[in-house]
Formats: structure tokens, sequence, C-alpha cells
């Protein structure tokens, strides 16, 4: 890709590998807090919570629902429709949600191929900077999982600029922040819905990472594997 000199990647299902790490989280979270008592069927539980939980981070992407009500509410709703009736129900959803974030970052699978990806762009002299709708506090630790953070200049998130992707503002304070072009940065990321269409109308050029093969035609490349994006960069 000609004239490009600064990449920003998406972290969740790009660098790091969320949904191994949250199914391993969760799991855990279900079982250290007891629910295995009142519910028998974890994988019933499982299925409510990321049904809800993909429900309401489509709402927050678009500025719909807040961070606070989202973390209760996927419990919360998922505890209901597990059939937990108990009057303590905003308080144990609470209550799981911090113990399911605790765990999170404790867990560090990456995305195949990531860690080698950083080192070969930063070795080609790119800026890598990441972008992500991701909770303050808690990106910054996944970055740490291989050391990923050495290698990146800038870590923005939504909660820094109060704009979630796709929505433009966020690509402009990104941009402003780096201090670069829209025809020299490249976005890589996971999410045909966010990262690719956001970056697409800030003139960026983009990089589709296509994992759970669903297209995405306004994408300029798409690549099934992070080491591919060696052929392009
Ligand atoms: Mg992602």
């Amino acid at each position: 890709m000609e004239g490009i000199t600064t990449v920003f990647i998406d972290i969740d299902d790009t660098l790091w590998w969320f949904s191994r790490n949250s199914e391993l989280a969760l799991a855990t979270t279900f079982r250290l807090m007891g629910c295995d008592k009142w519910c028998n069927d974890y994988d019933e539980f499982h299925d409510h919570y990321e049904h809800f939980n993909h429900e309401l981070w489509q709402q927050y992407n678009h500025g719909l629902v807040e961070k606070e009500v989202l973390e209760v509410r996927r419990f919360e709703q998922a505890l209901v429709a597990s059939r937990y009736c108990c009057d303590d129900i905003d308080e144990l959803a609470e209550a799981m949600n911090s113990f399911y974030l605790d765990q999170l970052v404790k867990h560090d699978k990456l995305v195949p191929g990531a860690v080698e990806l950083l080192q070969y762009l930063h070795g080609k002299g790119y800026e890598i900077n990441t972008i992500s709708n991701g909770f303050k506090g808690i990106q910054e630790r996944k970055l740490e999982a291989g050391e990923m953070n050495r290698y990146i200049t800038h870590i923005v998130l939504s909660e820094d600029c109060g704009i979630t992707k796709p929505r433009r503002g966020i690509y402009d304070y990104a941009m402003r922040l780096c201090g670069a072009s829209p025809d020299t940065i490249v976005m890589i990321g996971d999410d045909p819905t966010t990262d690719i269409p956001g970056a697409h109308n800030a003139g960026w050029r983009t990089i589709y990472l296509n994992m759970r093969d669903e297209p995405c035609p306004i994408a300029d490349h798409t690549v099934s594997s992070l080491l591919e994006i060696k052929k392009l960069l």
C-alpha cells in the first residue's frame, strides 16, 4: 500500500483474542460465584449472556447506552433469562461484572500472528497505534500481553474522546493526536460494522481481518489472518 506511514489497529479480536479469553473468564465467573447452585446449565447462561452482551455493545457503539449500564445489564438480563429470581439480582449482576473483568485481563491469548505482525510493522518503521471502544484501564492491560504495548505509540480509546467507532469523531480525534493526514493512515480491524466503515468515512485506507466469514465490501483489502498483512505493508 503506497504512502502509508501510520497504522491504527483495533484491539479486541484483532490483536487480543477477546472471544477466547472472554469464554474462559465467563466460565470461571459463573463457577466461582456459585451460580451453579441455582442454574445447572452453564451453556444456557452463556448463550443468554452472549446474546445480551452483543445487543448492548451494538447500542453502546452507537452511543445509545452508557458503559455503566451495559456492564451490569448484560449480567442482569442473562440472570433473568436463566430464571434467577432472588431480590439481590442487581448486586449479583454488579459483582459478576467486576469479577468477570478481573478474570478477563488475567487471560492472555492473542490472535495468531499478533506479536509477529507488530514486530514486522515496527521494524518497517510504521507508527503503530491502537483504536478501540473497549474500556479504559482494561484495554491497556490487554496490550501488556506478549508485551505488545512496547510497539504502540498511541492507545486511542472512545472513552478518552467520548465518541465510539464507527462515528467519525473518534477517527478525527486519532488523526489530531498523531498528526497524520488521512491518506497516510491504514486501519486494521475485525469488525465490518465499526472498524472499517468508520475508517473509510474518515478517508483512511482499510484492511479487514475476516475471522468469522462475514464479507465487508467497502474494505480496501480483506485478509483471513494477521500475517497476510505483511504482504500489503
Ligand atoms: Mg474488534
